[in-house]
């Protein structure tokens, strides 16, 4: 079996998100707890190159065994209290307010 498939295989969805930037957010916070996850959806283009269907981005988890606490995280993520966004000085970024860099180019927040 060609090493792609089987990491196909072994990815498991975690959550569908609303958009893009939810999904990005929800992997940036997945990985600041070491798992890795990819998006997969929307406008990406499939394992074979043929374009997917207009659908909702979703965050898959590479890792079987790191599911379960992908999905405390997940809860976590979902529950975070939802306060103001605020705007990346440099990229001019919206960012969550629940983080304190930016998600697209790192920048702290400036308060
Ligand atoms: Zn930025």
């Amino acid at each position: 079996m060609p090493l792609n498939s089987l990491i196909k295989f072994s990815m498991q969805r975690l959550y569908e998100a609303r958009d893009e930037i939810e999904a990005q957010m929800l992997m940036d916070y997945l990985a600041s707890s070491h798992i890795q996850a990819n998006i997969q959806g929307s406008y990406l283009k499939g394992a074979a190159g043929e374009l997917m269907a207009n659908h909702f981005p979703s965050v898959w988890v590479m890792l079987n065994e790191d599911m379960p606490r992908a999905q405390e995280l997940l809860a976590q993520f979902l529950q975070r209290p939802r306060q103001e966004a605020w705007v990346c000085e440099k990229c001019h970024s919206e960012v969550d307010a629940g983080f304190g860099i930016c998600w697209n180019c790192g920048a702290a927040r400036e308060i």
